[in-house]
């Protein structure tokens, strides 16, 4: 199981922490509350996520009557999920037309796994059969272009592209017509993950936003954020970034397999409000997996 694979750091590491609290205390107090709440907060649940979580575990070891700290783990579960849940407004589906083209924008800071992601989800849409073409939006970073036309052919996508340096927005007007043209389905864009120079990131990414929605009505139909889970806190801010400069409709998680702070996900839950539709768990083509919140949240303890 990919998901489980994927989390191991994580588990290895919470897991082991909270059966080492439950083995120490046996009974559930005060200081144990305490100490699961140190727990969590290593593993960047994130502050307030951890709060309504301790309170709605009290809650329920008073309501239930739990003395032992025997079968908290799955108290924990339950709560996590209940938590998690009761946060989510938007489905986690991406919205993908029926007929025509879908547009998907890829935004994120450079190094995060942006181009890696698209790559994997021109994979997922071609084993769908679905007719997919890439824009090399980011004109910006020496050698982005040529990285995504690499991910092109291992995938067997073509990648409209035009020189470096030059405007992005004018890459996008080409790949809509390309797209048109050969009667593409899904088309997904690379956009520049510059942060040095925010005001012109965002101006670029404002521009690339409406030339598409000029060419396609609805378009882009998704605007997905890349953010690398192993910056923890970090990502949060990047986040909420490009939450003010552009209409980000969901959260890829890339790098999952890679921190032991997996918590991670439910903090960008509640911060942000926005849905976490995909997890990266691995560098290859097929470790992409849509996010589901209950595998995650049980494949922590599993
Ligand atoms: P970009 O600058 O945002 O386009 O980032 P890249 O796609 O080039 O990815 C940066 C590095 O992260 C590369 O070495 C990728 O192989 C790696 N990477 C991307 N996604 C994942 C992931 O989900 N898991 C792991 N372990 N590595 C990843």
């Amino acid at each position: 199981d990919k998901f489980k694979d994927g989390l191991s750091k994580t588990r290895n590491q919470f897991t082991s922490k909270v059966n080492d609290l439950v083995a120490r205390y046996r009974k559930v107090d005060e200081d144990f509350f305490e100490e699961l709440e140190d727990v969590l907060l290593q593993a960047d649940v994130g502050f307030d996520t951890v709060m309504e979580l301790m309170d709605a575990l009290r809650f329920e070891v008073q309501r239930k009557n739990i003395k032992d700290t025997a079968g908290i783990q799955s108290v924990i579960s339950e709560k996590l999920v209940e938590i998690y849940e009761s946060g989510e407004s938007d489905s986690i589906e991406l919205n993908i037309q029926e007929s025509g083209l879908t547009v998907i924008l890829l935004v994120g800071v450079n190094g995060v796994g942006k181009t890696t992601t698209i790559g994997k989800l021109a994979h997922k849409f071609k084993s769908e059969g679905k007719n997919v073409l890439l824009a090399a939006g980011d004109t910006f970073r020496a050698g982005a272009i040529d990285q995504l036309v690499v991910w092109g052919e291992r995938v067997g996508v073509e990648v409209i592209r035009q020189a470096e340096g030059s405007d992005p927005a004018a890459v996008m007007y080409d790949a809509i017509r390309a797209a048109k043209n050969r009667k593409a389905d899904i088309l997904i864009c690379d956009t520049a993950g510059r942060l040095q120079n925010k005001v012109n990131l965002m101006k670029e990414l404002e521009k690339v936003h409406r030339v598409i929605s000029r060419e396609i009505e609805g378009a882009p139909h998704e605007v997905l954020l890349a953010l690398d889970a192993t910056t923890g806190q970090n990502a949060l801010i990047q986040a909420q970034t490009f939450k003010e400069a552009t209409n980000v409709t969901g959260i890829v998680l890339t790098k999952l397999d890679g921190t032991a702070k997996g918590g991670i996900v439910l903090a960008i839950r509640s911060k942000l409000k926005i849905p976490v539709k995909f997890v990266g768990l691995g560098e290859k083509m097929d470790d992409l997996q849509p996010f589901d919140a209950e595998k995650y949240v049980y494949g922590l303890f599993a």
